[in-house]
């Protein structure tokens, strides 16, 4: 194919993404209706329904417009050759570690330039009038330059990996890079409780008393071994409850937000850790694994491809073929796949979710899960009813109605 055919394929697949997620958004947000479902009547009132409305719809504006920006960003820089340009200045290095390096340096500045005024208007505008921010200014500039550290760090580890392999094996240097990748995804899905979460927050490991006891006694009833179980200062930053569950074999870990606590019951909390114990007992952690390692092998086949073909490189603006523009190529040319396989791995992970209730009504209760699963819904103020299709391209999850009557 000529350099002109790819140049084409790439800005209509970016037009074309940019155009399908917003219609999406569209179908998503004229899909709320008048009416409240009948289960959900005593945490919905009419006042709180609509509180959850007019929060979807400034979310909803917030992301049009940083969307719109990026994507006139990318397509102002593949019309007036802004990768060729940028390709050409780092050219006069040697290294193609600092070359390529150098080249997702300034593009990661530039984007977070883009990103940053958004991401400070979420959280002092929208989540502030919504009542949900708690982040102070100190906390969010701190958080800031932790994150932008930890992604450059991340980021260039990665970088240098993938390169050091594609300048070491060149054809076939895919299989090794499906390797490194993958052991690293299960490195940090091993120690992302000990290494990365305390960079941001601290884990106090929960007091003794009744909510302990009981989460000790399920889990020995069911036979899980629980490594730790942490309370998370999550009031910190917003109000939102949440918990999360990391670690593989004997690293197992619990994080309870100290806003999960406050606001559950401890039969509530026991019966959100029986769903995620059903996760494990079901064998989702581990098929999740796999599908991930499998999704990763197609990436980066599909990446050896698009380097191999200069024509990408040339047709963003490159004089010849390099790395670095085909990897910016073929983040694009990839992205139906990724649409696909994302597809995929939500209708599994949606399917999952349902395994998991049903486990926690079978060894614990499913009334406390369900209440459990109202109060979180409403405290965080989330779409009640999202379009079906919307549903089908990004929610892990099945929209909690749903979930209730599945649990009925
Ligand atoms: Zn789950």
């Amino acid at each position: 194919m000529s350099t002109e055919s790819w140049f084409f394929i790439i800005a209509g697949l970016v037009i074309f993404n940019y155009l399908f997620s917003n219609i999406l958004d569209y179908l998503n947000h004229k899909n709320w209706k008048d009416e409240i479902p009948f289960e959900l009547k005593d945490f919905y009132e009419k006042e709180r329904y609509e509180k959850a409305k007019n929060y979807a719809i400034s979310k909803n504006k917030i992301s049009l417009y940083s969307s719109t920006l990026s994507f006139l960003l990318i397509i102002c820089l593949l019309f007036f050759n802004g990768y060729g340009l940028l390709d050409r200045f780092v050219s006069q290095y040697d290294s193609s570690f600092i070359k390529s390096g150098l080249f997702f340096l300034i593009l990661y500045i530039i984007n977070t330039l883009i990103s940053l005024p958004f991401s400070y208007y979420n959280t002092f505008v929208i989540e502030e009038k919504f009542g949900f921010n708690r982040t102070t200014k100190t906390t969010f500039f701190i958080d800031f330059i932790k994150s932008s550290f930890l992604s450059i760090l991340i980021g260039g580890l990665l970088l240098f990996l993938a390169l050091s392999l594609y300048n070491k094996f060149n054809e076939g240097f895919w299989l090794w890079l499906w390797i490194g990748l993958s052991l690293l995804m299960i490195l940090i899905n091993m120690f992302y409780a000990d290494l990365i979460v305390p960079i941001f927050n601290k884990l106090k490991p929960l007091e003794s008393g009744e909510l302990r006891e009981k989460i000790e006694k399920y889990s020995k009833e069911v036979g899980y071994m629980l490594k730790n179980i942490y309370v998370i200062d999550g009031s910190k930053r917003s109000t939102k409850a949440n918990a999360f569950f990391s670690g593989l074999g004997p690293r197992k870990t619990i994080a309870l937000y100290d806003t999960l606590i406050q606001k559950h019951s401890d039969n509530e909390l026991v019966a959100v850790l029986a769903h995620e114990v059903g996760h494990y007992k079901k064998k989702h952690i581990f098929l999740g694994l796999i599908l991930t390692i499998i999704q990763i092998g197609i990436m980066t086949f599909f990446f050896e491809l698009c380097l191999s073909v200069p024509e990408i490189s040339r047709a963003l603006g490159g004089a010849n073929n390099n790395f670095h523009l085909g990897l910016i190529g073929f983040s694009i040319i990839f992205s139906p796949i990724s649409i696909l396989s994302g597809i995929l791995m939500k209708f599994v992970s949606r399917k999952n979710e349902f395994e998991a209730d049903a486990y926690a009504k079978e060894t614990f209760n499913g009334e406390d899960l369900a209440l459990a699963l109202k109060k979180l819904s409403a405290d965080s103020l989330s779409n009640i009813y999202p379009h079906p299709l919307y549903v089908f391209f990004h929610y892990s999850h099945p929209p909690l109605i749903k979930r209730l009557r599945a649990l009925n």
